[in-house]
């Protein structure tokens, strides 16, 4: 067994991040665990641009980030083909790599794992299995990594963000675009992106329609789907379900560590300090789900609770007030506010909407209003609550809560 100052799980944005700003603060003996054969995360397969203003004041595409992002980290010992087990106290990681199982320790430990997205599997869409059915990621690691491609004709399911890069992929794949498919009345992701797929990609967008089920044998010959009451198929040999991303949590479920319901990622406090304080959360495990340039900005400032929390200057986590979303708020993050804060948060508290509404978002210590906002609110964007820490000693509890506007 060995002990190191930081073991970090994950090397995409926050993981390498929070890495490279360990090395800078002068944390030395830092190991990164990385179960791919390659660092740098979910980039490493977006063959986009649009990576790497923030960080590195680069357009850049997600291979070319990923890579910076790993010379960044230059000097760290960073292990891949390593998949992290299980989680215990005191910092104890049971890791596997082919030389076999082993346990690795950290005075502290960060989980930056990411996030994923929901396979047609946890969608309840019945029909056949055939070959065909993707999820965004799994056809970038196809088209980017493999360079094959694996369909010529797919419809793609759901319209986030995340949803239009697929245009993207599947333009440089030769793979044509049937059609985008959402059951909500509008597209998810905030304009221009439907503005995107009509024109740009000449892409139809059917808005208030269901994906019942998926046709074919050997391979996908169709895709079913509802609207307004009528069902038809839709030709393709091709259908990719898009975003719906949840935290990366599969070793922190069965962990000691305390989940979020809201969140779905583990509860963290302002220094993104888990329940068991040894433990550390960056990027996108959070909360789904930012980009990169959020996870790598949560890394680093993670990194300077952790460096706080070796000197032994981090505030310890002795009076915890915690923050409760109320519907149709989905989530607030951090849920937990360590008081007093001296320090500056490394994680600064936000929340998202279950909903698109109209109305006004409050921040309550009891009775009392510590911050309050009046706007339009889409579920697809991050609200920041930028209420002041410092006055709320002597407070319990914090409530985010939201009362609709009347006005159209
Ligand atoms: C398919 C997809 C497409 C996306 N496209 C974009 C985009 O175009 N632009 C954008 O800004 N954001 C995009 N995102 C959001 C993306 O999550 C962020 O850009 C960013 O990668 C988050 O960084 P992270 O470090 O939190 O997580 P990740 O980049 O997901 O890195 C987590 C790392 O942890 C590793 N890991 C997980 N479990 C284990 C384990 N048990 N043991 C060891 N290692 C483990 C993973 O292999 C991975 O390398 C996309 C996300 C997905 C899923």
């Amino acid at each position: 067994m060995t002990t190191h100052d930081v073991v970090i799980l994950g090397s995409g944005p926050a993981g390498l991040a929070a890495a490279a700003e360990l090395k800078r603060l002068g944390v030395r003996d830092v190991v990164v665990i990385e179960r791919e054969q390659q660092a740098g995360g979910v980039p490493r397969h977006c063959g986009h641009l649009g990576f790497g203003w923030k960080e590195f004041r680069r357009v850049l595409s997600g291979p070319s980030y990923a890579k910076r992002l790993v010379q960044a980290a230059a000097g760290i010992d960073v292990r891949t083909g390593t998949t992290a087990l299980s989680l215990e106290p005191g910092g104890h990681v049971r890791i596997v790599s082919p030389e076999g199982q082993a346990t690795i320790t950290g005075r502290r430990v960060l989980l930056a794992l990411g996030t994923r997205e929901t396979p047609r599997s946890a969608r309840l869409v019945s029909g056949s299995r055939p070959w065909g059915v993707f999820t965004t990621g799994a056809l970038q690691q196809l088209v980017y990594l493999a360079q094959v491609q694996p369909c010529k004709r797919a419809v793609i399911v759901g319209t986030e963000f995340v949803s239009f890069s697929n245009l993207l992929t599947m333009r440089h794949a030769g793979i044509k675009p049937v059609a985008m498919i959402e059951p909500g009345d509008h597209v998810m992701a905030p304009s221009p992106g439907d503005w995107i797929a009509r024109i740009a990609f000449a892409t139809r967008v059917l808005t208030r329609t269901r994906v019942v089920a998926v046709h074919g044998t050997r391979t996908v010959t169709g895709v079913e789907i509802e609207r307004e009451g009528e069902r038809s198929v839709l030709a393709c040999d091709g259908v990719v379900f898009t975003g719906k991303f949840v935290p990366e949590t599969a070793i922190v479920k069965v962990s000691h560590l305390a989940l979020d319901t809201g969140t779905g990622g583990p509860v963290v406090d302002q220094y993104g300090r888990c329940s068991d304080p040894d433990y550390f959360v960056a990027g996108n495990l959070l909360r789904p789900v930012e980009a990169s340039w959020t996870a790598w900005g949560e890394g680093r400032a993670v990194a300077h609770a952790i460096a706080a929390s070796l000197h032994g200057a981090l505030p310890a986590a002795t009076h915890l007030i915690t923050l409760e979303a109320q519907s149709p708020v989905r989530y607030v993050c951090p849920q937990r506010l360590a008081a007093p804060a001296p320090l500056p948060a490394a994680l600064p508290f936000n929340a998202r909407m279950g909903h698109t509404a109209h109305g006004r978002l409050r921040v309550l210590a009891g009775k009392r209003v510590v911050w309050n906002e009046e706007r339009r609110f889409l579920p697809e964007r991050r609200i920041d609550l930028p209420f002041d820490t410092k006055h709320l000693g002597g407070t319990a509890s914090l409530t985010v809560d939201f009362a609709e506007s009347t006005r159209p």
